[in-house]
């Protein structure tokens, strides 16, 4: 999608600080971090929330991408969260599907 700002992210069209890559998933850290450690886990290919991932390959490479950043951060022991915002009641604002990857300090016991 053309104007969607992490297609270009994704694209590399936008720099940005890129923290892991595979086949079909990039991430990169957030621009207003609420952990030590918070990334953004996103498909290389446009899809509005997860509900839209069709592929197989995708829904594959997502879960690759978080055992591989919790390993690559150390943080594998420690322990980390992952957080999916769904669409408008889930608190989702950018329109591009991700992965909250939060970790590096301990977190409060509570889903938000
Ligand atoms: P969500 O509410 O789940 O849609 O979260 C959107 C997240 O994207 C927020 O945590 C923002 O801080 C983050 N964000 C928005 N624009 C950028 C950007 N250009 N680069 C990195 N993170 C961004
Ligand atoms: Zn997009």
């Amino acid at each position: 999608m053309s104007d969607c700002i992490f297609c270009k992210i994704a694209n590399k069209e936008i720099n940005s600080e890129y923290v892991y890559e595979n086949d079909n998933v990039i991430a990169f850290k957030d621009l207003s971090p609420k952990a030590k450690l918070h990334f953004l886990i996103v498909p290389k290919k446009h899809y509005d929330s997860i509900l839209d991932i069709d592929d197989e390959a995708v829904r594959s490479d997502l879960f690759k991408a978080v055992q591989e950043i919790a390993k690559k951060f150390n943080v594998d022991e420690s322990g980390f969260r992952i957080i999916n915002n769904c669409k408008e009641d889930g608190g989702q604002e950018v329109m591009h599907m991700h992965i909250h990857f939060l970790a590096g300090e301990k977190l409060r016991n509570s889903i938000n």
